[in-house]
């Protein structure tokens, strides 16, 4: 059976279970009916039509309140049932309720959905009739304790509504989230319930009362729960010899410049090309299967019809891994799939493993292999980068070289026909050379798993994502609050936060992040900031910066305070950022910092800003930065800002591993995500 709403009179009464608070209520069939149910429940009342068709009553002029006699219940019996009719002629109409009129109170939104990817999720925010222009909500992915169900309570906007704003009494916090945890329960045990809202629920001083709620149950929802799959060994990413399936002589071929790239493989590489005895210089094979040696890895570039056969092959050869670049599979609709389901059938007979296909492949510097078509093989370094998109490997290899930025490893994920990003993460989590991760994601299919390794891979590494599709219209035609309220990609973030992966909206972001951390000192411990320079203007912008993204500066402690005005000059600015002046010279830096490591235990980053000036030169500057670093456990960032004329520093302070940044809104951005992830 597909999606249904359970009907007000069931929801109240399946709720109520859970211990929800919910009005006294009962459903009247008849006039004389309704008058004798009001009189029994004590006026007010509330009436409200009852009809599985009509799921926003108001809309239908289904609800009348403040009914305050058994007159005129009667009356409200009748009117709603005919403006029931003429809402909608074919609607069912099971009857009406009548209900306990609850008081006033500051209204909420408690809601749930089911996320594709990730399962479901909790809701909660501001409630009421304008909670889609409000959009002040929060949610958490289940399972959610009760200390979560807490802090999403004094993380909305409008948390001061709840504690006592402008006069107005605190309302009953401990019973809203005895209310939500019930719910929450109502939510977890009930598989079969897949999307709700209560809205609203009416918060008092004491006390809470729920006064509507709709429900959609769905008999096949499937539990998602985390599975994994054992390791890929890590030898079937560094393959000792490589052989290219459609391997060209012609360059305009995709044989041909994955051939070409790579030649700088220092193992063995097998051109197999039925047509041509010599590729690139190398003596070609007809068919795997007639080269002499053991062969680990094989890279397939032939039409997508002549896969299957090829993987029959690699299968027969022993190959463990097999690169499918070849598009024309799932991507291409029901007969691709098809196709690409009997490739895997195929391979898993052998025990063959597959990348792809419709992908670029991977490329792992350090081991020279590049089974891809970029324009240039990247860079050796430590940052492994993981891509859904094939475009943006093309883009983000072409940009490292300018860059100057190296990689461990770059894996284009394609179809993940077999191997995904799961696989992938579990790769370069072992992998010693990877010291920090880049996905881009457009979908994940399973959320649940996901989440489960990635909180176990950032524990050892810093990962990063940039996630596309933000800009996603909300869900078409939904059928709750919840659903339009928050859309898949809030849910996406969430699990990010939630599984220590660090979210940043452009690619250089990423780049800039993962470096960061990857550098020996790592994560910064906690969220206290001191901005250091010697430029007003740049003390003032840092503080916009710090407020704009998140960045707490401390008020300096009366003892660091009393120590800086012993050596700065009389009218330094007495404040953090602190401004050392324009005529701050190397000593002034010294002896600041040195105050400052003196009290580390006061803050936990400390931002140095500098720009070009006579009095200090950059190199100088950078020098007693490192120094200062060298001082304290504290996280140091550095911005030079300024052009050419800084570079001598920008060197010195990248060759030992400082974090470095030349635009200074990026600085208080990058560090801006980074503690959102850690100490939001
Ligand atoms: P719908 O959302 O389907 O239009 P509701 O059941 O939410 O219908 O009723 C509309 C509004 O009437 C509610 O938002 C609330 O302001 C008010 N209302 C409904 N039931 C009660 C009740 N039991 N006590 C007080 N007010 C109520
Ligand atoms: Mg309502």
């Amino acid at each position: 059976m597909a999606k249904r709403m359970l009907s007000e009179f069931e929801s109240y009464d399946l709720l109520k279970q859970y211990g929800v608070p919910v009005p006294e209520h009962a459903i009247v069939k008849t006039v004389a009916e309704a008058g004798k149910m009001a009189d029994k429940i004590g006026f007010p009342v509330v009436m409200k039509i009852h009809s599985p068709q009509i799921v926003h009553k108001s809309d239908a002029g289904g609800v009348i309140v403040s009914i305050s006699s058994k007159q005129a219940a009667e009356e409200a019996f009748n009117k709603i049932v005919a403006n029931a009719k003429a809402y909608n002629p074919e609607a069912e109409i099971k009857g009406v309720i009548v209900e306990q009129q609850a008081a006033p109170g500051l209204e909420l939104i408690i809601g749930g959905k089911t996320d594709p990817a990730f399962g479901k999720v909790l809701t909660f925010g501001m409630g009421g009739t304008l909670v889609e222009l409000m959009k002040d909500v929060t949610l958490r992915i289940l399972p959610v304790s009760e200390e979560e169900i807490r802090v999403m309570v004094r993380e909305i906007h409008g948390y001061p509504m709840i504690q006592g704003y402008r006069g107005s009494k605190p309302r009953d916090e401990e019973t809203l989230v005895q209310v939500m945890w019930a719910i929450n329960r109502f939510f977890a045990e009930n598989t079969n319930v897949v999307e709700f809202d209560i809205n609203p629920v009416r918060l008092y001083e004491s006390g809470a009362c729920i006064v509507d709620a709709r429900i959609f149950i769905d008999d096949e929802a499937v539990e998602k729960t985390a599975k994994e799959r054992p390791f890929v060994p890590i030898e079937y990413f560094t393959p000792r010899s490589i052989a290219v399936i459609g391997a060209s002589s012609e360059p305009k071929k995709m044989g041909y410049a994955v051939m070409h790239n790579l030649l700088h493989f220092p193992g063995q590489l097998y051109p197999v090309n039925n047509k041509r005895p010599e590729v690139q210089g190398l003596k070609a094979y007809p068919s795997i299967l007639d080269i002499p040696n053991p062969v680990d890895m094989a890279v397939i570039t032939v039409p997508a019809k002549h896969v299957p056969s090829v993987i029959e092959e690699c299968g027969q050869k022993g190959v463990s891994m097999v690169v499918i670049i070849t598009a024309g599979f799932k991507e291409m609709g029901e007969g691709g799939k098809a196709l690409e389901d009997r490739v895997l059938e195929i391979a898993k007979g052998y025990g063959t493993r597959i990348v792809g296909p419709n992908c670029l492949g991977l490329i792992v510097p350090p081991k020279g292999i590049d089974t891809t078509y970029v324009h240039e093989s990247p860079k050796p370094g430590n940052i492994a980068f993981i891509s859904q998109s094939g475009a943006i490997v093309n883009t983000v290899v072409d940009w490292s070289i300018r860059q100057d930025i190296g990689f461990s490893a770059v894996i284009s994920v394609g179809n993940q026909a077999d191997l995904n990003f799961i696989d992938f993460l579990r790769f370069v989590e072992r992998d010693p050379k990877t010291k920090g991760i880049i996905l881009y994601i457009e979908e994940i299919q399973d959320g649940k798993t996901f989440m489960k390794v990635v909180s176990e891979v950032s524990k050892t590494k810093p990962v990063v994502a940039i996630k596309s599709g933000s800009s996603a219209k909300g869900q078409a035609a939904a059928s709750s609050h919840t659903g339009s309220l928050s859309g898949s990609y809030d849910v996406y973030m969430e699990a990010f936060r939630e599984s220590g992966v660090i979210p940043v909206h452009t690619l250089t972001g990423t780049f800039q992040v993962a470096e960061m951390l990857s550098l020996p000192k790592g994560y910064p411990r906690g969220k206290r900031a001191v901005v250091i320079t010697n430029a007003g203007g740049f003390a003032v912008l840092s503080s916009d910066y710090a407020e704009r993204y998140g960045i707490d500066l401390i008020n300096l402690p009366p003892k660091v305070l009393k120590e800086l005005n012993d050596l700065l000059p009389d009218f330094w600015n007495k404040n953090n950022p602190i401004d050392l002046l324009g005529d701050a010279n190397e000593k002034r830096f010294e002896q600041t910092f040195s105050v400052l490591a003196k009290h580390q235990d006061c803050w936990d980053i400390a931002f140095v800003v500098g720009f070009p000036n006579l009095v200090i030169g950059s190199e100088q500057l950078a020098n007693q930065i490192i120094r200062f670093s060298e001082k304290t456990e504290n996280m140091i960032v550095s911005t030079l800002l300024g052009g050419g004329s800084m570079d001598r520093g920008r060197k010195v302070l990248k060759e030992n591993g400082i974090p470095l940044f030349d635009e200074l809104d990026f600085t208080f951005r990058v560090m801006g995500r980074i503690l959102w992830q850690r100490f939001r």
